[in-house]
């Protein structure tokens, strides 16, 4: 067998995404001793520090979702974590030495690494109806927690049916007058706890079987134009002074397409073990094609995946047990 050689400033492991999965996964890379750097990204925030409050996670029965994601990254710094805030482009295969690796180029640096866990997340998914795109930041909003102090005593719009819109919902409850869930069905797909909660809030209505064609306003939101699927012909206004989008994620993967394997909506294809389709490359958390998105699964996912890097590290440097 030939000599191992691989240059001093190689990385052994690389991850990509300050969230719950990445962080977890940094915290178990540096506790394994393994030469390690996390890049956080600087062009949005993960979605959990946009969270109000965690009830959820096992041991904690309350928490807001930035707070616990800025314990969770103390702990991995305390550990010898190095953290920096920047945005990946793009990963390249690129021996290291003379064994297998990756290059990784940022919108400041080019870093080189043995394995790289990407954690990087899901973005909100925009609606794609006019007005959208218009009204951003002037009556639309992606974020309850940020922006539901804006709307005290006001009547607000929220789009989608999942635990975000029906968890949002609620959340806006405490500031806003009245708030109608527009929901393309007849049913909610959020969990049960959360239906039986937005069931029983009285500020809280329903525009079931709708969808929204347009948002409207002039220089501001003042309603929505929606129309029931079951009778197509069936046009309402609804008037608003808010709309909250919350109509499912996009996984933010493009800067690795076509180096890992993704499934038709874009999540990475991981094994039980958070490997993907490329040798050295793993996957956690919201990025992952999987049934159960939530802070302790990609915490768990998270584990796996610096466990397995760290095996595959091992492995390159001759020191596999
Ligand atoms: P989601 O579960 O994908 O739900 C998206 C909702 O938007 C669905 O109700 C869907 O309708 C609706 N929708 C999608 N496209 C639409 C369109 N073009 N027009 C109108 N409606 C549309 O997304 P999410 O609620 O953001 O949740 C994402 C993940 O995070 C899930 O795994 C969720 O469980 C998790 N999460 C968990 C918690 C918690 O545990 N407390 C909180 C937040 C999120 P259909 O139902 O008809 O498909």
């Amino acid at each position: 067998m030939p000599d191992i050689n691989i240059p001093e400033d190689t990385y052994d492991i690389i991850i990509v995404g300050g969230g719950p999965g990445g962080l977890t996964a940094g915290l178990y890379a540096a506790r394994a001793d393994m030469k390690v750097l996390l890049l956080e990204g600087n062009a949005q925030a993960s979605q959990i520090t946009m969270t109000d409050m965690i009830e959820n996670y096992p041991g904690i029965p309350e928490i807001s979702g930035f707070e616990l994601n800025d314990t969770f990254k103390k702990q991995a710094i305390s550990f010898g974590l190095d953290i920096r805030p920047e945005q990946v482009s793009r990963i390249n295969r690129e021996e290291q030495g003379n064994v297998e690796g990756w290059e990784i180029i940022t919108d400041n640096d080019v870093y080189r690494t043995l394995s790289v866990i990407v954690s990087a997340g899901a973005a909100w998914s925009r609606l794609g109806v006019p007005g959208e795109q218009e009204f951003v930041g002037r009556g639309i909003s992606y974020c309850a927690t940020c922006d539901a102090p804006f709307y005290r005593d006001r009547e607000v719009a929220v789009i989608g049916g999942g635990d975000t819109a029906v968890e949002e919902a609620i959340y806006l409850t405490k500031f806003a007058s009245k708030v109608t869930i527009i929901h393309r069905r007849d049913r909610l797909r959020a969990t049960a706890i959360l239906q039986q909660r937005a069931f029983a809030n009285e500020k809280i209505t329903f525009a079931w079987d709708s969808t929204v064609e347009e948002i409207l306003g002039e220089g501001g939101v003042t309603g929505v134009r929606i129309r029931n699927v079951k009778t197509p012909d069936r046009h309402e206004e609804l008037p608003v002074d808010g709309v909250f989008i919350f109509v499912g994620l996009v996984p933010n993967t493009a800067f690795i397409k076509g180096i890992v394997n993704l499934n038709e909506d874009g999540y990475i294809i991981t094994d039980g073990d958070m490997k993907t389709s490329a040798g050295g490359i793993f996957a956690c958390g919201d990025c992952i094609s999987k049934s159960l998105r939530q802070v302790v699964t990609a915490c768990g996912d998270g584990a796996t995946a610096a466990h397995s890097a760290s095996l595959h590290v091992d492995e390159l440097r001759g020191q596999a047990y």
